[in-house]
């Protein structure tokens, strides 16, 4: 009998026990752990009734020194120069069914509708990925890369609709390096990429559309701006020479260009 009773004793703590255990694994992340200003690479939600998004924040110093120079840009898609890609709506061009100017470029490949889904996209410039992920079903992915322009100033330039993400966040990136695929923002439009360049120290995502320029700066500009700034040329750059795999076929000859760079630069 006393045994008997022992035994459920037992076997109740071990229920008790397992219960706690079970439920302290369980607990998910509440929404205060996530309205932080270092968890910038949750999802952001659209700024609703004028509401500030707490996660719409300034970079941390930390990363704000990583960000690298963009000595030179080239176009994210066709060739450095733009070669097989068209601009189907350019920067500022007022959009009635939308209601507000465009607040980027539409980039597409010459072959129109979805023939370019899947197309490689590339890096504009040196830069450090700030933000991937999907804010909204319309915007569908998102990165975000972090520049400076040869005066030290920051330049954000953002690629949207994409199909795949092909760089993490907290990467550095070279100029050409691909970092994703175009892609429709969930079959919401023809496969194309939304492409924006903005006066930025912070990440915000906002619409594609505005009434006023907020910080948002003609995407086509600042790439000419830049474009062959640099004694490379159109070249690689330094840093990609740094992420290049030694199985890469293309990396003796690029330390050979590099190994020339330097020779002008000194
Ligand atoms: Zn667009």
């Amino acid at each position: 009998m006393k045994s008997a009773r022992l035994l459920i004793t037992l076997i109740l703590a071990a229920g008790i026990i397992g219960f706690v255990v079970w439920r302290s694994s369980n607990t998910s992340a509440t929404e205060a752990d996530l309205v932080g200003f270092q968890a910038y690479d949750q999802p952001f939600s659209m700024p609703k009734h004028g509401k500030p998004d707490m996660r719409f924040h300034f970079l941390s110093a930390w990363q704000a020194n990583q960000i690298p120079t963009a000595h030179s840009m080239d176009t994210p898609m066709g060739s450095e120069n733009g070669a097989l890609v068209y601009n189907a709506q350019k920067f500022w061009e007022m959009n009635d069914k939308r209601g507000g100017h465009h607040t980027g470029d539409d980039l597409n490949g010459i072959g129109g509708m979805n023939s370019d889904l899947g197309d490689p996209i590339f890096a504009a410039g040196d830069g450090l990925v700030v933000y991937t992920g999907e804010p909204s079903p319309g915007w569908g992915n998102i990165i975000v890369l972090a520049h400076r322009d040869l005066e030290g100033k920051p330049i954000h330039t953002m690629y949207a609709h994409l199909l795949e993400i092909k760089t993490r966040l907290g990467s550095l990136v070279a100029r050409g390096e691909k970092i994703a695929t175009t892609g429709t923002a969930n079959g919401h439009y023809p496969a194309h990429l939304h492409f924006e360049a903005r006066a930025s120290d912070g990440i915000d995502i906002g619409g594609g559309y505005a009434s006023q320029p907020l910080n948002r700066l003609d995407p086509q500009a600042v790439i000419d701006a830049l474009h062959n700034s640099a004694p490379e040329g159109i070249s690689p750059s330094a840093l990609h020479l740094a992420n290049a795999s030694p199985a890469d076929p293309w990396t003796t000859l690029e330390i050979e260009n590099a190994g020339k760079m330097l020779e002008l630069e000194e």
